[in-house]
């Protein structure tokens, strides 16, 4: 069969780095969304968020005259033969659930314009069931009806590392419910595949629920070396030494298994409340009620990180100046949604602390979403006059930081590592009270 011209629908992280990544790979590729000023921005070279790689790789595709963004779905419907829809799927307001009005939005504007076979593939991270309910509604609301079918293909690509990640990703999975559909999506990720990548073929729940399992594992690794920590805070013991010994088993590894402030961003932490809710929907809460503890673990390290500022405050961080380093929910990139650090820094001002930001890349996000915290122009220019330095992200530049230059400019030498990013030896050497979660 022929190279099937692609849709990208939903043009965030995930569908503006697919839809460039695969064009560079050789596809025709149409970028859809319904933000007007996101398809102007894509369309005139610009990469409207921080990732490593990808501006450059705008401007190659673009160049190709492969890629071309809009916000009509009848032309993304008359264009394509395999449609992937890359909407957010965010956490509901006062709910665990997840928001499904972008996923349903998107593909019924998408099915009403679709006149021949076609494949629509879903990327989003869903409540597992989602691709049987979208094949019931897309079979009846497309004019091509049965001709049109469902897939779905999870992404796992990491903010930070996502032009490699989709280049050449661990694996791919594909959800599918035909031969058919099994075809057009090899043919899809044609040149992936070239490269050796494994993938795997399954039903459609089960490729939803590879997505959020992953997930639900890499959190619990997380909040498992957290609970460490607190053990170790109780008793003097040192979690970051902990770790390194536990790394050595094979079994366990090291990955993912760096104590610290937790995790943030868009997908994990609204990922595994989505899984515990569909899980309580489907009759099997219980089997996944370990991820209430896996979050709450997590939400315990954001309180214990602003008890420690405190302690370095004496007692009271009313009227005190602190330097919050890090705003994004990790290094590498702009992305604040949930951000642990921006959860400390504005609950230290909320108990009256004169709280100064300074990031490599989420400033404009964070002086967006967080008017009420002051900005710094550089790590040194927050660090200025503050009683306590508190490292929240841990981007290479604050790794980098001579602490000796930093105790010149601050009003009291204290730091709060919330990332176990910094050598404790070097910085008390210079002077500096260090303190870190779960180390004594
Ligand atoms: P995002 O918020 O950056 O992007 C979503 C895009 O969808 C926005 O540009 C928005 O304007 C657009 N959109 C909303 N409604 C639309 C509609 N009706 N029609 C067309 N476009 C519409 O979100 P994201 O981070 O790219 O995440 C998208 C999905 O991918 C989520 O389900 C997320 O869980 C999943 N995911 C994200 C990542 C990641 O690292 N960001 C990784 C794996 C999976």
């Amino acid at each position: 069969m022929n190279t099937p011209r692609l849709t990208v629908i939903g043009t965030g992280y995930l569908g503006a780095t697919h839809a460039i990544c695969m064009a560079v790979l050789g596809f025709e590729v149409l970028g859809v969304d319904v933000d007007q000023a996101k398809i102007d921005r894509l369309a005139s070279g610009e990469v409207p968020f921080f990732e490593p790689g990808l501006p450059e790789l705008l401007a190659k595709a673009l160049e190709s005259g492969r890629l071309r963004f809009t916000t009509s779905f009848q032309e993304a419907a008359e264009f394509g033969d395999v449609h992937f829809i890359c909407v957010g799927t965010p956490q509901k307001q006062g709910s665990h659930a997840a928001d499904m009005t972008y996923v349903d939005a998107s593909v019924s504007a998408l099915a009403a314009h679709l006149t021949r076979k076609a494949l629509v593939v879903g990327k989003s991270t869903v409540p597992v069931g989602t691709a049987a309910r979208l094949t019931a509604l897309v079979k009846e609301l497309a004019p091509a009806g049965d001709e049109v079918e469902l897939a779905w293909n999870p992404e796992f690509l990491r903010e930070g590392f996502a032009v490699e990640d989709t280049m050449k990703p661990d694996r791919l999975v594909f959800g599918v419910a035909s031969a058919w559909a099994e075809e057009r999506l090899r043919a899809a990720f044609e040149p992936v595949l070239a490269q050796g990548v494994p993938v795997k073929v399954t039903d459609l729940a089960t490729a939803e629920l590879v997505k959020v399992a992953a997930n639900s594992f890499l959190a619990t690794k997380i909040s498992y070396i957290n609970a460490m920590a607190e053990v170790c805070e109780a008793t003097g013991a040192d979690v970051h030494d902990l770790a390194e010994a536990l790394a050595f088993d094979t079994r366990i590894g090291g990955r993912f298994l760096r104590p610290g402030l937790g995790f943030g961003g868009g997908c994990l932490p609204k990922d595994i409340r989505a899984f515990m809710a569909r899980a309580e929907e489907l009759g099997v809460g219980q089997a996944v009620g370990f991820l209430r503890e896996i979050d709450g673990i997590n939400q315990r390290r954001r309180a214990r990180t602003v008890d420690l500022v405190t302690e370095l405050a004496g007692g009271d961080v009313a009227g005190k100046r602190i330097a919050a380093l890090g705003a994004a929910f990790k290094p590498n990139s702009d992305d604040i949604r949930d951000a642990p650090a921006l959860d400390v820094a504005s609950t230290l001002h909320r108990l009256g602390a004169r709280v100064t930001v300074f990031d490599p890349a989420a400033m404009e996000n964070a002086k967006r979403v967080h008017p009420e915290l002051s900005y710094g122009e550089s790590a040194l220019d927050a660090a200025r006059d503050a009683d306590v330095v508190v490292l929240l992200t841990e981007w290479t530049e604050f790794r980098e930081i001579d602490p000796a230059a930093m105790a010149a400019v601050v009003a009291g030498p204290s730091i709060v590592d919330g990332r176990h990013a910094l050598d404790p030896a070097e910085w008390r050497a210079a002077g500096w009270e260090y303190r870190a979660l779960g180390r004594p």
